[in-house]
Parts: structure tokens; C-alpha cells; sequence
């Protein structure tokens, strides 16, 4: 059964432009009051869903990110200082003891020593900086 009123995508369409229908349709709807009632119809409804708020987002992850974080530890704890008092105090006593030896066995061996220090330091310093971009990788959230 075929009706000789419009379509309802053609209705839709036409709410959306008149420019989008044939020129059939279009004086179809110039003289059909019921068409042209439908596609009032639907052009409040298409302008009331434009003017809607877009809905709440019904979940707050900031909890369950931030309990997945990596727990901050203290950086430099109460024992460790003891540790680390202790053992200045044993290099403080060891250098007055055998410092001036020290002093003649580096100087012989400082050019190495120095580059060896060098590459001690680059590869830590590499270290961190693969450590720190792997850490950046993880707090990426999208
Ligand atoms: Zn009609």
C-alpha cells in the first residue's frame, strides 16, 4: 500500500532542509498541510535534541586511577640516614688513615679513573632517563 504522502525520511530530510528534496516532494509539501505538520513536528524534535545537555558522565574513575598509582615512599628514610652517617664516618677515618697513599695511587690513575666515572655516570644518567619516559608512558590516560 503506498501512501501519497511523503516518506518519513523524506519528512526528516526536510526538517533537516528543504534543499535536500526533489522538486517533486517539494511541491508535494507545499500543498499537503499533513506533511507539512509531520515535518514541523520533526524539526522540534531535531531542534529540542540539539538544545539538550549532553548527559552526565555516570562514572568518576578519579579514584580507582589514583588508587592505581604508584605509592610515594619516603625518599630518604630515617635508617638509611643512620646507614649513611655510619658509613661517612668509616671513609672519613679510612681517608685519614691511608690518604696520602690514595693520593699517590689516583694521581697515576686518574685519567682513567676519570673516564671511567664518565661512563658510570652517562649510563646511570641513560638509565633514569628510560626509567622516567617508561613512567610517562604509563600515566598517559587516552
Ligand atoms: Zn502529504
Amino acid at each position: 500500500m503506498t501512501s501519497p504522502h511523503l516518506a518519513e525520511r523524506t519528512l526528516q530530510e526536510a526538517a533537516e532542509s528543504v534543499a535536500l528534496l526533489t522538486a517533486a516532494q517539494l511541491t508535494h509539501l507545499r500543498g499537503c498541510p499533513l506533511c507539512q505538520g509531520r515535518v514541523a513536528t520533526y524539526h522540534q524534535v531535531f531542534t529540542a535534541v540539539e538544545h539538550l545537555l549532553p548527559p552526565p558522565f555516570p562514572v568518576d574513575f578519579t579514584a580507582s586511577v589514583l588508587a592505581q598509582l604508584p605509592r610515594a615512599k619516603p625518599a630518604f628514610p630515617w635508617a638509611l640516614s643512620v646507614v649513611a652517617v655510619l658509613m661517612l664516618g668509616m671513609v672519613v677515618v679510612f681517608l685519614s688513615l691511608f690518604g696520602a697513599l690514595l693520593v699517590q695511587t689516583f694521581q697515576s690513575l686518574a685519567p682513567m679513573l676519570v673516564t671511567a666515572g664518565g661512563i658510570l655516570v652517562a649510563g646511570r644518567c641513560l638509565e633514569l632517563l628510560v626509567r622516567h619516559r617508561w613512567q610517562m608512558r604509563q600515566l598517559a590516560f587516552s
